[in-house]
Parts: structure tokens; sequence; C-alpha cells
């Protein structure tokens, strides 16, 4: 608590899904601050999403039912504007790897130019997690990695979508007519 009020922080990004390696951030977040809110942006400027906002949302909703301090939220704006309209100073967000910070020392010097009263705190990606990313879950599952390899990649309600989405190949079955 801060002046009576919970110390909040925010979790942006675009979670084109949630992965694991994102709940491990928000999970330690809530250990930390009274209320986390996690921000989902609309719409990301710099990718176009495969999954629907409302999709992005709810797979997230599920996978922090349990954690009575967290909420989720979707963002259009800037975000110091969202973390101010949540009475947040902080941000949240994950370290994996050096391809990170050159993007996460660009933004932070952004936001801090734009909201000097907001602080980005940077928490390193666990090592388990170091090496997942979004994009990459959406690659294997794209070729065929099916729910066994995806469940210790994304919560079990984005594994199931991805094996609707991109049915496994029966053992077997030709890749093209020609094989
Ligand atoms: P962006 O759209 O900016 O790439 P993402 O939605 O992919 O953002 O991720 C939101 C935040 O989660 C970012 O701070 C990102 O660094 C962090 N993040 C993504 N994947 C992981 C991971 N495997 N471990 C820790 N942090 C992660």
């Amino acid at each position: 608590m801060s002046n009576g009020q919970p110390l909040t922080a925010i979790c942006p990004g675009s979670y084109d899904p949630v992965t694991n390696g994102h709940l491990d951030i928000i999970r330690r977040s809530a250990r930390i601050f009274d209320r986390v809110v996690v921000a989902v942006i609309r719409e990301p400027r710099h990718k176009q999403p495969l999954f629907s906002v409302e999709d992005r949302v709810s797979f997230i909703a599920e996978a922090v039912a349990e954690l009575p301090n967290v909420g989720v939220e979707v963002f259009a704006e800037l975000v110091v504007d969202f973390a101010r309209r949540f009475g947040a100073r902080t941000m949240v967000k994950g370290l994996r790897a050096i391809s990170d910070f050159e993007w996460e020392f660009q933004m932070h010097h952004l936001n801090r130019k734009l909201a000097p009263e907001i602080e980005t705190l940077y928490l390193m990606a666990s090592p388990q997690y170091s090496f997942l990313s979004s994009s990459g879950v959406k690659e294997i599952a794209s070729f065929g990695g099916g729910a066994d390899v995806l469940v210790d990649l994304v919560p079990p309600s984005v594994a199931e979508r991805f094996v609707q989405l991109y049915p496994v190949p029966r053992p077997g079955a030709p890749v093209s007519p020609e094989e």
C-alpha cells in the first residue's frame, strides 16, 4: 500500500497468445504488488495478431483466474496513459535476452519522457522460459507441433486452440499429393 492506495503495476503486451513465460512474469509481479493489471494492446502497431483481442483476453483471464489480485484489461492508447488511468506507477516487463534489451531500452526512455513519474521494472525471464516467445510458439503450432509439445509452452486453453487451428497430421499421411 502507498498512501492508502493499493500498489498497482501493469504488465503490458500484445499477448498473441499468452505463453507460460508471460504467466511467469505476471505471477511474480502479483507477489510484489497489491494489484496487477495485465494490459492487452487492442491493435498492435508492429504486427498483425493471429488471435482476436477477445481471444487474447480470455486466454489470459482463464490462466490467471486463481490469482485474486490480477485483472485483465484492453487498451488502445499510450501505455503510460493506461497506467495513469489505473493508478499504476510501475510497468513490469520481462527481459529474455540481449535482443529484448535494445527495444526495451528505447521504449523505456520514450515512456520516461512521456511520463517521468512512471517507472518500468524489468524482471529477468526464468531460465526455462528465456527462449519462449509467442511468435516461436505460433511457428511450432503451424508446423504441426501438437498438444504434447505445446503443453509446456502455453496454458491449456491456448494449446487446445492451436490444435483446433492446426490439426496434427496423421502419421504416414502424405504432405503433398505427389508423395
Ligand atoms: P511485445 O508485443 O512488445 O513483443 P509481448 O506481448 O510479446 O510484447 O510480451 C509482453 C511482455 O512479456 C514483454 O515485456 C516481453 O519481453 C515479455 N515476455 C514475452 N515472452 C516472455 C518470456 N518467455 N519470459 C519473460 N518475459 C516474456
